[in-house]
């Protein structure tokens, strides 16, 4: 079986706490590896590795840093089916949308490969006579990295490349779920030449958690996972005086008005709610409905969901793949029995699909006629269920929007400009769709939700992300006047 440790300064370090923590294959329920979760004095050795390579590192030319972010970039882009196949295998998602993941990776590598435009600064000359002020961008130090199971190898490409770009070292802790991608991408940087101690990985749970956000060393946290622990890891982390950015869970609404055109708002609507099983934060989970839509809208999203092929990740005709553990897929499937019993409209239901083996497979649900007091509407399912709530009115789909605790994504589908645009400015959430059901920015915009889908104050990734892992200085200088110069520069003297 796999034996999956740490890497610290460079090499493999083989855990001895001696506790481990086992991984799946959640196609077939197997356990195809042992992870080998870290001790504090792991942890402290991996952040006294990153301190001590932050030292040089701090001061490497923009020259350098830029070269090994462009081998980054081609190391990860010669082994994306590689990454994809170690996603697969431990996720469960399927090849074609692991390689999609690995693409959204690279646009965060490819951002930083312009570290030296992003840390230019800016400069006024003769703030006053004789006088200059700039504002420099300095990183901050140690900065760690806590990231969840459903984008492996996406979620840490948010962090890291912008986090050393900027001159910063880095101790990453991945989902002890699925660790063989972000081990493997942490590799692929080692070989891009970043010095040893510049990226560690340590395995890990709580224990390693806990002393990351209490290290007296580790001046910021990055984390992307669940509400609970996002607001956990940021109030810890803050009062031990670190800089926290904590990215949360999410209940993302698609508005759908009646003018909408159907087909495209439901092949939407499908694979919005249904890809990577649901187990996306920027999922769509709730179609707001408005007026006379809804009909025609659950039939369209009826008759495609009906068609959906589900099976192992790594078969080519299989379009959404099992869930990450036997216990989340029968929570999910809990959650439909209550949405039912709570007098949810069962269009078409999961449960009854039936699968060959013990993988973690569950078949997708579509829930009509949910309404907003019922489990199915108020938690993150992190499922493939999709519910529809009716609206009669516009209005009544923002208020929806509004009032439900998450922000992270929505979405609105229309024919109509002024609705989009009047939807734009109505909106309470972080990142909005206009006829696009998952509206992830592009590695050159920030990403982040409000409400409860944000703990902290910047976004991840972009512009955001370098603001974060940087700290600004700024300096004033004055010189002594040109004529009173020891070198004679050709002007009159002063005497
Ligand atoms: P999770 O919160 O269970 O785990 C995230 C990380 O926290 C993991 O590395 C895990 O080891 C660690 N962790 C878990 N429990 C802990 C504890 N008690 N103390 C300290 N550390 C702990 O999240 P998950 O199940 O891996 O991921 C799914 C969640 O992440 C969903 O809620 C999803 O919406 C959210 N998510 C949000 C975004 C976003 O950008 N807003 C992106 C991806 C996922």
């Amino acid at each position: 079986m796999k034996q999956i440790h740490h890497l610290v300064h460079g090499v493999t370090r083989e855990g001895t706490s001696g506790r481990t923590s086992p991984v799946f294959d959640p196609a077939t329920g197997t356990q195809t590896g042992e992870l080998h979760l870290a001790t504090v004095d792991e942890v402290d050795s991996a952040v006294a590795s990153a301190s001590a390579a932050f030292q040089e590192w701090k001061t490497s030319s923009l020259a350098l840093r830029t070269k090994l972010m462009y081998n980054a970039r081609q190391l990860v882009l010669d082994n994306v089916d590689e990454i994809a196949r170690r996603l697969t295998a431990e996720h469960g998602k399927v090849l074609s949308d692991a390689a999609g993941e690995v693409a959204r990776g690279i646009e965060n590598i490819e951002f930083a490969c312009g570290v030296a435009e992003l840390l230019k600064g800016s400069i006024s000359s003769n703030a006053s006579t004789g006088i200059d002020v700039k504002t420099v961008r300095q990183p901050l130090g140690v900065v760690a990295g806590i990231t969840p199971f459903n984008f492996p190898a996406m979620v840490p490409l948010w962090m890291i490349p912008n986090a050393i770009a900027c001159g910063n070292t880095f101790v990453l802790k991945p989902s002890e779920k699925d660790p063989s991608a972000p081990m493997f991408l942490a590799e692929l940087f080692q070989e891009a030449g970043f010095p040893p101690g510049v990226l560690n990985v340590v395995n890990g749970d709580k224990v390693a958690v806990d002393r990351l956000l209490t290290h007296p060393d580790v001046k910021a946290v990055s984390f992307v996972g669940s509400t609970p622990i996002a607001k956990y890891v940021q109030e810890t982390a803050t009062a031990h005086g670190k800089r926290v950015q904590a990215l949360a869970g999410a209940k993302n609404h698609m508005v759908v008005l009646p003018d909408a055109d159907i087909n495209m708002t439901a092949d939407a609507a499908v694979s919005a709610g249904f890809g990577s099983a649901g187990e996306r934060c920027m999922a769509i989970s709730v179609v707001a409905a408005v007026g006379d839509v809804a009909d025609p809208l659950v039939e369209a999203i009826r008759v495609r969901t009906e068609k959906l092929t589900i099976g192992p990740g790594d078969q080519a005709d299989s379009e959404m793949g099992p869930l990450i553990t036997a216990e989340h897929r029968d929570r999910v499937a809990s959650y439909i029995d209550q949405g039912e019993a709570d007098g949810a409209a069962v269009v078409i239901d999961g449960r009854k699909n039936e699968f060959d083996g013990d993988g973690y497979f569950l078949g997708v649900t579509l829930l009509d006629n949910v309404t907003t007091e019922m489990s199915v509407y108020c938690d993150e399912i992190f499922g493939p269920v999709l519910c529809v709530v009716r609206c009669e009115t516009y209005q009544e789909a923002i208020d929806l929007i509004s009032d439900n605790v998450w922000g992270n994504g929505t979405a609105i589908f229309t024919r109509d400009g002024g609705a989009a645009r009047q939807f734009e400015e109505d909106a309470d959430a972080g990142m909005v769709g206009i006829n696009v059901p998952i509206p992830v920015p592009v590695g050159y915009h920030s990403f982040g939700g409000w409400k409860d889908s944000l703990f902290g104050d910047t976004h991840m990734y972009g512009p955001e992300g370098i603001r974060f892992f940087t700290k600004a200085k700024a300096i004033t200088s004055r010189w002594p006047n040109p004529a009173d110069s020891s070198v004679d520069l050709g002007f009159p003297t002063n005497q």
